[in-house]
């Protein structure tokens, strides 16, 4: 009984194994022929160019970099205004006094120019230049100032028509070339190879180094104890960039009220 339980058991396991009948494995054979792909020497459609060698794209989170310092955006430039900083009193003697609140801060957006937040490219790509040539970092003091923040800086009548108002004018420094302002000046210069900077006359004006301008942007140097306002309140010498000029839609950019107001308000 055991031994023919065996023998059947086997055979079962022997047909399992070989598989199938013959027409089956035919069948299969027949499936299983490859199709292979014909192709002749020197054929082309077009002559594919000789390999080059070519530097490796950047990932996204590398962009985000130049060298070891974050790439400067429009994000760098939000108003700094800070609900929390005191009233300050402006006393005028006989008259009512007048008292000037800072703003929000970075609760309120940047200028708004075609539906989008604003700052003019130039000034981001200059810093970063300046980030790329130094390897230093960039200290923006004063970037977007919305007309509340503006007048609570500074409320001497040459600030009310300040271009920080509209996201063409930024002041800042280089952390470890704080006293060195004028090789900062210098790399400005060399961002606009082809053009000639011409030298401001500051006469009557409060400052003691002429400025320099080109037809696109206008470069302030102060010194330690000028240009002093609440975003400005370290003692060193500081840089100020004013775009005189839109190079895109070709327009002089003058101050303008309006525009001046044109942020979104949380
Ligand atoms: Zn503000």
């Amino acid at each position: 009984m055991h031994k023919k339980h065996h023998k059947a058991l086997l055979l079962f396991l022997l047909l399992f194994v070989s598989g199938c009948t013959n027409e089956e494995k035919k069948l299969r054979r027949e499936n299983l022929r490859g199709e292979h792909l014909i192709r002749k020497h020197d054929e082309y459609f077009f002559t594919p160019p000789p390999p080059q060698p070519r530097s490796r794209e950047s990932y996204p989170w590398e962009d985000k970099y130049i060298g070891s310092f974050p790439r400067i955006s429009k994000e760098f430039f939000r108003c700094k205004g800070n609900p929390l900083n005191p009233v300050i009193v402006q006393d005028r003697g006989d008259k009512e006094s007048f008292y000037y609140r800072d703003c929000s801060g970075r609760r309120h957006g940047l200028p708004i120019k075609d539906g989008q937040e604003f700052v003019y490219p130039c000034l981001i790509n200059l810093l970063n230049f300046v980030q790329e040539k130094t390897e230093k970092r960039v200290v923006i003091t004063a970037g977007h100032r919305c007309p509340t923040h503006n007048a609570y800086c500074d409320y001497t009548p040459y600030n009310w028509g300040s271009k920080h108002m509209l996201g063409a004018e930024v002041d800042f420094y280089v952390e470890g070339m704080e006293e060195q302002p004028e090789a900062i000046i210098k790399i400005l210069m060399e961002y606009y190879p082809e053009e000639e900077f011409t030298r401001f006359k500051s006469e009557g004006l409060n400052i003691s180094t002429p400025p320099w301008y080109n037809k696109e942007i206008f470069i302030k140097l102060y010194h330690p104890l000028e240009g002093r306002n609440h975003d400005n309140q370290h003692a060193y010498p500081y840089i100020g960039i004013q775009v005189r000029y839109d190079c895109e839609e070709n327009k002089r950019i003058i101050f303008n009220q309006e525009q001046s107001q044109n942020y979104l308000r949380h």
